[in-house]
């Protein structure tokens, strides 16, 4: 039996998926009276990412969010199954997940792969614990759905590298103090072959933050123009031009195993629709059976990860039927809360956040449309079209 125990957080798990999972249910219960107030969390966004953050710090102190975490940044030890546990588990009890889940899954793991011990001994903890926020800076305005084609430009310059360029729609920058930043340092026509991947404090002289909001009427994005900002060498991720590997990766986690924490919450707000309204039986099956056949792909992409093996072309499924699962879910909930487009409390609100946000699924982490052309190409060998 594997047993974990550390001076640091009283936790003492097996590490297991079935030992987590009893354990984590048994501190919830225990804790429920603590936990009361993360359950419905609304206000301003400031207020929401800051009751957020505490959760977060609360499951970090409690030795939870340091699970599927190698000890050399701070964890606990087992699997990325283990992370999925929690989360799931989380959702089911009716919590939302903190507010640097997505980074924990989508950039940190990359982190971990990619960068020195050195640097991910020094960030991952932050992160896990709630003290950092990352973003990630890949799209620009000539370059999403072909990351080849990235112009923002790492020139050499000693120890450090001297950055110039533009990327936008990086969600939550002006809520960040650091960026997963794609560059160009191979020569213009490099394409894929010359990018790298860079740490970057959002402080540094040079790089100014332009929020826009979004339609959901949140300041979610910005613009990030970078003029001559300095960022020190030892901040680079993997290789120099080595960058496609670490964007590949970043974009296997985002496609994999934020696929997994989606469909957990999705299951929970379908739960919650029961509740709101009246949809139609019928629509309620379809739409479960449709998280439900994601939950299962995403279950074997988890697995494959949980092995150590990167998560492959067949992520890009778990992407499509994320998008398909989350906009059947919220067109129907636009069919089933009662006035849905214009009441104002603050439960209504959110399913119209949902509803908007729901548009975006088949558009990041790569659009559907790509997500089609990696199935096709790369998992049914069918010719490339012309
Ligand atoms: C909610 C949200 C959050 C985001 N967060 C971030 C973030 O944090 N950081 C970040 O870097 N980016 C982020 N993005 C940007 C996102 O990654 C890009 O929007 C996405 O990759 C598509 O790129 P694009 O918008 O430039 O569209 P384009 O690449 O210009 O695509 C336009 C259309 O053409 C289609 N198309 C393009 N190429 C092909 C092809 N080869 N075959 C068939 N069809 C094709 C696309 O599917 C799409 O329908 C976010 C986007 C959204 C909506």
């Amino acid at each position: 039996m594997t047993v974990v125990a550390s001076h640091e957080s009283e936790l003492e798990v097996e590490l297991t998926v079935d030992a987590v999972r009893a354990a984590f249910r048994a501190w919830l219960t225990d804790n429920a009276a603590t936990m009361d107030e993360f359950r419905s969390i609304t206000g301003e966004l400031d207020e929401v990412f800051a009751k957020l953050c505490t959760l977060q710090r609360l499951l970090f102190n409690a030795g939870w969010l340091r699970l599927g975490w190698p000890a050399r940044v701070s964890g606990l030890g087992g699997t990325i199954l283990l992370r999925g546990v929690i989360v799931e588990e989380l959702a089911a009890a009716g919590y939302p997940p903190p507010f640097s889940f997505t980074a924990m899954e989508v950039l940190a793991p990359a982190v971990v792969d990619h960068a020195t011990p050195e640097l991910s001994a020094e960030m991952i903890p932050r992160l896990l614990r709630g003290d950092d926020f990352w973003c990630q800076g890949f799209s620009e305005p000539g370059a999403g759905s072909d990351l080849g084609a990235i112009s923002t430009r790492a020139v050499d310059d000693g120890d450090n590298w001297r950055v110039t360029g533009q990327k936008l729609w990086t969600s939550w920058a002006s809520y960040s103090n650091r960026c997963l930043l794609i560059v160009r340092t191979g020569a213009q026509d490099s394409a894929h072959r010359g990018l790298t991947a860079l740490f970057v404090d959002m402080d540094t002289p040079g790089l100014t933050v332009r929020p826009y909001v979004s339609m959901t009427g949140d300041a979610e994005f910005a613009e990030l123009f970078f003029d001559d900002a300095i960022v020190p060498k030892s901040r680079t991720l993997g290789v120099v031009d080595g960058g496609w590997n670490v964007a590949m990766s970043i974009l296997g986690y985002e496609r994999g195993a934020a696929a997994w924490q989606r469909q957990a919450w999705m299951m929970a707000r379908l739960n919650d629709l029961l509740r709101a309204g009246k949809p139609s039986a019928r629509s309620v099956g379809e739409t479960y059976e449709m998280i439900h056949a994601l939950r299962l792909s995403s279950r074997r992409t988890m697995r494959v990860l949980g092995g150590g093996a990167p998560a492959g072309p067949a992520a890009s499924i778990d992407k499509l039927m994320l998008s398909t699962a989350e906009q059947s879910l919220f067109d129907l909930a636009l069919a089933t809360v009662p006035d849905v487009l214009f009441a104002d409390d603050a439960e209504t609100q959110n399913w119209r956040r949902d509803i908007l946000y729901s548009r975006a699924a088949s558009i990041y982490g790569g659009a559907a449309e790509v997500q089609r052309n990696i199935i096709a190409q790369r998992l049914l060998n069918l010719p490339r079209a012309r």
